[in-house]
């Protein structure tokens, strides 16, 4: 006997609109958070509430926004977000891996899986400062990436926990799925352990909405590699890999890339996960505008090579891959006004001289001599004849160096002098479970499993090595919403 038609297990962006999508359907949805509820919406919750969505222009920023000012509009250059551009950019970051039906899923249900959202009580604003930088008076967007939930990723699970509720949907905290009900030919419910007591519930679908294995060391070590265990994770400590391993264990089918993850530059002293005070404000994001240079006072990486949206993403395990795990980015009274809002939490790792010399000296870990001979050699390589704009990519580059800066290419010589201690923050796992177009996770045959469909970070196939900025909320939603209406279907027979 079921005791409701959908269970969810998760309690992040993927599993409230799996859930609500299910009970648009007419389903009795219960969804299972490991977390309390102070630490309650995963990885969603930690997130600036960034959500990559198609646009063609102002009208359906308008759309998504409606309570745009008249000076707004005046003042912003919005562009366009289209199919085509979010097609080329996940097929460009993922280096052509990513599988083809997903994405077009992903992309093309984006703007109508926002507008979903907006219907459902979620509000959005633009992203004016982290996305686009004023010019002349103006406001223009950049890198695909527009709007943001109202209040960020806290503001998206507050509005997302209320719209649940306002449709009858139990939330039960403190619930971890341990295993999945399955009789080799159903699936019919999960073990928990609730409250320290272990019980079962039982559903006629099960929809695995519970994260991917960052919080995880030992699988990190074991499926991202040694190294990996150091990484600090940016986010919720609730995500161990749990929906993987039980679907497993029934006999579904891993997909995508498992050694690869999203890892970002996060500050050096940050703790072992997120810190829902601090939030997303570890990261250091501004490196376009800086140089990065390790233990040998050497730069390993160009810093300008893409928009931060598209190199973000993959620096982190860069940054990984340098002694000690660090790095420290510098920047000038040049580049300092380019800093976003991160780098001035009281909790940043920061060291401030008037001179290169004695900047070196504070830069922790780091030869001295050779930071200031590769601070020399880069000044002289700028390209300060092509004039420099934030908001495109301005092709003011560094000449003759090993590892090329190609944009924003700035020199590092008026004072005062910067530098941000960073190491690698683990964002989330890109390796998964096989699904279907509607949802439904398959076994090693490639058959779906009866009753079982997955969303979120679980999913695998959409991601190689990289990922575009704000695609992780938006294939939460996408796939949560039809991975929701099938699960609601099939139960409702
Ligand atoms: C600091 C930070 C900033 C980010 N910024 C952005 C951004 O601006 N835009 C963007 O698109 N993406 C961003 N991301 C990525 C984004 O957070 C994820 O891609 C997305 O939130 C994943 O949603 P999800 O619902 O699959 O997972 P989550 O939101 O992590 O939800 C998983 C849920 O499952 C629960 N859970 C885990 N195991 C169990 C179990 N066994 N039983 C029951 N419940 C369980 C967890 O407690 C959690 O509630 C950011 C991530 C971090 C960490």
């Amino acid at each position: 006997m079921a005791d409701f038609d959908v269970i969810v297990v998760g309690g992040g962006n993927a599993a409230f609109c799996t859930a609500l999508a299910a009970r648009e359907k007419g389903a009795s949805v219960v969804m299972l958070e490991a977390a309390p509820l102070d630490e309650a919406g995963g990885n969603s919750r930690f997130t600036a509430g960034s959500m990559r969505v198609v646009y063609n222009g102002i009208e359906d920023i308008k759309k998504i926004v409606p309570d745009l000012t008249a000076q707004e509009i005046a003042t912003t250059d919005f562009g366009t977000y289209t199919q085509d551009q979010f097609f080329d950019d996940m097929a460009r970051v993922t280096q052509y891996r990513a599988n083809p039906d997903l994405v077009e899923l992903l992309v093309t249900k984006s703007l109508d899986t926002v507008l979903w959202m907006r219907d459902k009580g979620v509000r959005f604003v633009p992203i004016y400062g982290r996305q686009a930088f004023r010019i002349e008076g103006k406001f223009k967007f950049w890198g695909g990436l527009t709007v943001e939930s109202v209040g960020g990723g806290p503001g998206l699970i507050e509005m997302e926990t209320q719209s649940a509720k306002r449709q009858g949907i139990e939330i039960r905290y403190e619930t971890r799925a341990t295993d999945l009900l399955y009789d080799g030919k159903r699936v019919s419910g999960v073990r928990v352990r609730e409250r320290g007591e272990l019980g079962e519930v039982r559903g006629k679908s099960v929809v695995l909405a519970c994260g991917g294995f960052q919080a995880n060391p030992e699988w990190r070590t074991r499926y991202l590699g040694p190294g990996w265990d150091l990484a600090k994770v940016r986010g919720t400590r609730f995500n161990a890999g749990d929906g993987i391993r039980m679907a497993l264990a029934i006999g579904a089918s891993p997909c995508g890339n498992w050694s690869g993850c999203h890892a970002v530059g996060w500050d050096m002293n940050a703790p072992e996960f997120g810190d829902l005070a601090v939030g997303d404000q570890f990261q250091k994001h501004s490196y376009p505008f800086a140089i990065m240079v390790n233990a040998a006072g050497k730069r390993f990486v160009d810093e300008g090579a893409d928009f931060r949206n598209y190199t973000y993403a993959k620096y982190g395990r860069v940054i990984l891959e340098q002694p000690g795990q660090f790095a420290w980015q510098i920047f000038d009274k040049k580049t300092k006004p380019l800093q976003r809002d991160e780098y001035n939490i009281r909790r940043a790792t920061k060291v401030t001289a008037n001179t290169l010399e004695e900047l070196a000296e504070q830069l922790d870990g780091v030869d001295p001599a050779q930071f200031l001979r590769t601070i020399a050699e880069y000044n002289k390589a700028v390209r300060t004849d092509i004039p420099f704009n934030p908001n495109v990519k301005d092709g003011r580059r560094t000449d003759g160096l090993a590892i090329p800066k190609s944009n924003w290419a700035n020199t590092i010589d008026e004072p005062p002098f910067e530098g941000y201690g960073v190491t690698c923050g683990l964002t989330f796992t890109f390796g998964g479970l096989r699904i279907t177009t509607d949802g439904e996770v398959v076994d090693l045959d490639f058959r779906p499993i009866p009753g079982l469909y997955a969303a979120g970070e679980l999913v695998g196939g959409l991601f190689y090595f990289n990922y575009p900025g704000g695609s992780g909320l938006t294939s939460g939603a996408v796939f949560g919403r039809i991975a929701g209406s099938s699960a609601a279907r099939a139960a409702k027979g």
